[in-house]
């Protein structure tokens, strides 16, 4: 007797999310489906978050890779690598790829990710331009920093100054360029980030703050970003680190249903029951996600429902965020402004360039940001996640988990 094929499972997006998930499954019904995952980019599923490391030169290409083609291969997994899908036929169930590779699908899974955004003013489509998502725009920044001189990045946050710092350790003289008041203000006070700034000051780094771009200048390629009070930088490279879309046009071309991302229910189900999607490309109770730490909980949740387990929901908690700059201890979760009904504690030791704030609210911690000293930070994460009551800890919380069990015991 002949054993019925396998159902079908096609993943659109060959990235952390999308890989992710694919491991969820493996690990709880390994066999289960036949599985065909498309890429746009070249390669296997790589880190991304180690991107800026590469930059810095401190690590590979190699170290960066996750699951390399022999994982592929030993998982029987069919990788069609540098093939982008192009469409989705959700009445015939298949997707057709940009070199004509059709693939039917019992169920799909969207993982597309989102890709920079890019301030449309004049002379953005100017060669030099560029953002900073994938392993291509490193090489393409290491080539700039091997024969040219001055850069300017465009965003003053997370990705903006990890990617300047990257550029100055590879020799080049970099300006940031940065619209708000303060330097990652989406993730930190002013306290903090004022210690940030000067920190990165010191290393070499130039930054205009409430600053706003009004031109990148060329004609044939970047020399020079235009302000829009006049002032004029002269640069080689210009990186827009302004933010990211999520890519959800193919999701949208397809008729499914899409808002700011690709909108999921608590099981990562489209309103399309045969599709699911994970990572940035989809809007989850009005959410999107620009962190791998929620992505890690919603490929354990559309795992366990691809491997036909499916009695988990996926809960948003709060995340945190880490800037990996090379002797800057950063560190930042939750609501870190607070707002009229909540605390601070606050520590401020300038000396040794330490900065603490926690924000409580009826006895819970809710946010935290940290500078200098962020030995604690995990353990301020759990007790915002479990919303533990600080109330006994309080006077010793700033001091760190050790001292509050020395002083709980
Ligand atoms: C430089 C950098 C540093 C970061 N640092 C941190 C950090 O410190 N901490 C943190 O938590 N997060 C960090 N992030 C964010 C983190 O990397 C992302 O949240 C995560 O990669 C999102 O995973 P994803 O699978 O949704 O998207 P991606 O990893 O971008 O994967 C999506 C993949 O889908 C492909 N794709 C798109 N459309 C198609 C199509 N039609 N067909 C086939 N393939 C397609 C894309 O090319 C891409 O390879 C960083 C990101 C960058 C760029």
């Amino acid at each position: 007797m002949s054993t019925p094929p396998r159902p079908r499972l096609v993943v659109v997006g060959n990235g952390m999310a999308g890989m992710r998930t694919v491991e969820e499954l493996l690990e709880l019904a390994p066999g289960l489906y036949d599985i065909t995952v498309f890429g746009a980019e070249p390669y296997g599923n790589y880190n991304r978050i180690l991107l800026s490391p590469l930059l810095a030169g401190e690590k590979s290409v190699d170290d960066i890779i996750l699951n390399t083609r022999d994982w592929y291969e030993d998982n029987g997994i069919t990788l069609h690598a540098g093939d982008p899908v192009v469409a989705i036929d959700r009445v015939r169930r298949i997707v057709r790829s940009q070199s004509g590779i059709e693939a039917g699908y019992d169920r799909l899974l969207l993982a597309t990710g989102s890709k920079p955004f890019v301030i449309p003013v004049p002379g953005h489509t100017l060669p030099g331009v560029i953002g900073f998502r994938d392993i291509q725009d490193v090489e393409v920044m290491l080539a700039a920093a091997r024969d040219r001189r001055h850069a300017v990045i465009i965003g003053g946050g997370l990705l903006g100054l990890e990617a300047a710092n990257g550029l100055l350790r590879q020799g080049m003289s970099v300006t940031v360029v940065h619209l708000m008041d303060s330097l990652m203000e989406r993730q930190l006070d002013k306290g903090a980030s004022a210690l940030l700034q000067e920190a990165l000051e010191r290393k070499g780094l130039r930054f205009l703050l409430n600053a706003r771009t009004a031109e990148i200048v060329g004609p044939d390629r970047v020399t020079a970003v235009r302000l829009d009070d006049g002032t004029e930088i002269r640069t080689d490279l210009v990186v827009m680190t302004a933010g990211v879309t999520p890519n959800i046009e193919l999701a949208q071309r397809a008729g499914l249903h899409c808002d700011r991302a690709i909108v999921v229910d608590d099981t990562l189900q489209t309103y399309d029951p045969r599709i699911y999607a994970v990572g940035e490309c989809v809007q989850h109770r009005k959410a999107t996600f620009g962190l791998v730490a929620p992505i890690w909980d919603q490929a354990r949740v559309c795992g366990a429902h691809l491997a036909g387990a499916g009695h988990r929901r996926y809960i948003q908690r709060a995340s945190a965020t880490r800037l990996k700059v090379t002797g800057v201890d950063l560190y930042s979760a939750g609501d870190f402004l607070g707002g009229p009904d909540t605390e601070d504690l606050l520590l401020r030791d300038p000396r040794r360039g330490i900065y603490k704030r926690l924000v409580l609210q009826h006895d819970r911690l809710i946010g935290a940001v940290l500078y200098g000293d962020v030995a604690d930070g995990a353990w301020y994460v759990e007790l915002i996640q479990n919303r533990t009551d600080i109330s006994r800890l309080r006077g010793y919380l700033l001091f760190g988990k050790t001292l509050c069990e020395a002083q709980a015991a």
